[in-house]
């Protein structure tokens, strides 16, 4: 039977609207996609953060698979994704025969490492798909530097960073295309979901034909055609109207999450500096270039014994911290690939050392004085 947590890692969150829209949804008698609360979301997205076209998806998965298609990998061309990521990221371009090369994270952002990206780069690679980790953003002036010289395309994978910043710019909006999340475990969730955000305007027409089957059915709706057919390859994309009506209400509540994070976060780094400084216990580093976006907090432990003892220290009081991404490159599949140890030496030794503290936006003030109480009783 698996452990009851006093005080879980996550916890979904209601902003009270929820209820009310996915009720509208219903009654209005458009449950499918692209409906009205559908529409909202793109546009309140792309007033937001000036994006040109966002589409709702089903998950982040998904987005990245369109933007796989979207830029038309073939079997054998490279793409280079941190080895410290989730599987998404690298899969949505194995699927489309895509070889990936792994490359290492920054020690201090646990950002793809833009000095090695040169290195990396060969007459196959495609594209490059860095992470802005915990929802600070990667060194993305010299990433597109990079890409952009060699003719490489950047896809941002932003799960963590819906509205963090870098030099003053929304992440997502750097790139040709970048993807959200909207899971469960994400700032703004509709339980499962995600957004494609298209920065270059000449992907926008396609991107609506794949997410649709690979049929025109968006611009028949827009009365630019008379009937739709069959037209590009393609899928279906788009979530369900009563999805998108959840997720309105949680982004219409944006400003009010991100208070609460930001201060659940700030706490977090405020009232365990004296002891992380103690322990030899490295804090989060977020450069003064970036307004993150409060997705993770996490601590590095001195080792991975430490790490592991203060998982068990806090589940002992009720209390779950989890560990995050093992590297890829020595995953089974990575392993396929080429990958072995030694190729990512940062990533496999932050995988090791790496906890996430519990982090949602409905942790109480006490609840979180207990977590705080509980990691200062630790030695590591
Ligand atoms: C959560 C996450 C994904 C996948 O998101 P889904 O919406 O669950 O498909 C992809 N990449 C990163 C970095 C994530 O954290």
């Amino acid at each position: 039977m698996a452990t009851t947590y006093r005080i879980p890692f996550n916890k979904p969150y209601f902003s009270g609207r929820e209820f009310d829209y996915m009720r509208q949804a219903i009654e209005n008698g458009h449950v499918s996609g692209d409906g009205v609360f559908t529409r909202a979301c793109h546009k309140l997205l792309e007033e937001q953060l000036g994006v040109p076209k966002v589409l709702l998806t089903t998950s982040c998965t998904h987005a990245l698979e369109m933007a796989a298609l979207l830029v038309g990998i073939q079997p054998g061309d490279e793409v280079i994704i941190p080895s410290f990521t989730f599987v998404s990221t690298v899969n949505a371009f194995v699927l489309r025969g895509a070889c990936p090369v792994f490359v290492d994270i920054r020690p201090d952002t646990l950002n793809l490492d833009e000095t090695q990206l040169e290195s990396l780069i060969t007459d196959h690679t495609r594209v490059v798909v860095p992470v802005h980790y915990a929802g600070v953003g990667c060194e993305m002036g010299a990433i597109t530097d990079t890409a952009h010289g060699h003719g490489i395309t950047v896809i941002e994978d932003n799960a963590h960073g819906l509205l963090g910043k870098v030099q003053g710019k929304y992440l997502g909006t750097l790139g040709a295309m970048a993807t959200q999340s909207f899971h469960e475990t994400k700032n703004f969730t509709c339980g499962e979901g995600g957004a494609l955000l298209i920065n270059d305007p000449a992907l926008v027409e396609r991107a609506e034909i794949i997410r649709e089957k690979g049929t025109n059915r968006s611009r028949f709706f827009r009365g630019q055609v008379d009937k739709y057919t069959w037209v590009d390859i393609g899928s279906s994309y788009l979530p369900s109207d009563m999805l998108a009506a959840y997720l309105l209400a949680q982004l219409e509540a944006r400003e009010d999450i991100q208070r609460r994070r930001a201060a659940i976060w700030n706490r977090y780094q405020t009232e365990l500096a004296g002891w992380a400084q103690a322990n030899q216990v490295r804090q989060p580093i977020v450069p003064a270039h970036c307004v993150q976006a409060y997705h993770i907090y996490y601590l590095l432990l001195p080792s991975l014994e430490s790490r592991q003892g203060l998982i068990a220290h806090l589940r002992e009081r009720g209390i779950l911290a989890v560990f995050h991404y093992l590297p890829l490159h020595l995953s089974g599949m990575g392993t396929r690939f080429g990958g072995k140890p030694g190729d990512c030496p940062v990533t496999e030794d932050v995988s090791d050392r790496l906890v996430r503290l519990p982090f949602y936006n409905g942790l109480s003030v006490e609840e979180q004085s207990e977590v705080i109480g509980a990691i200062l009783a630790f030695q590591p």
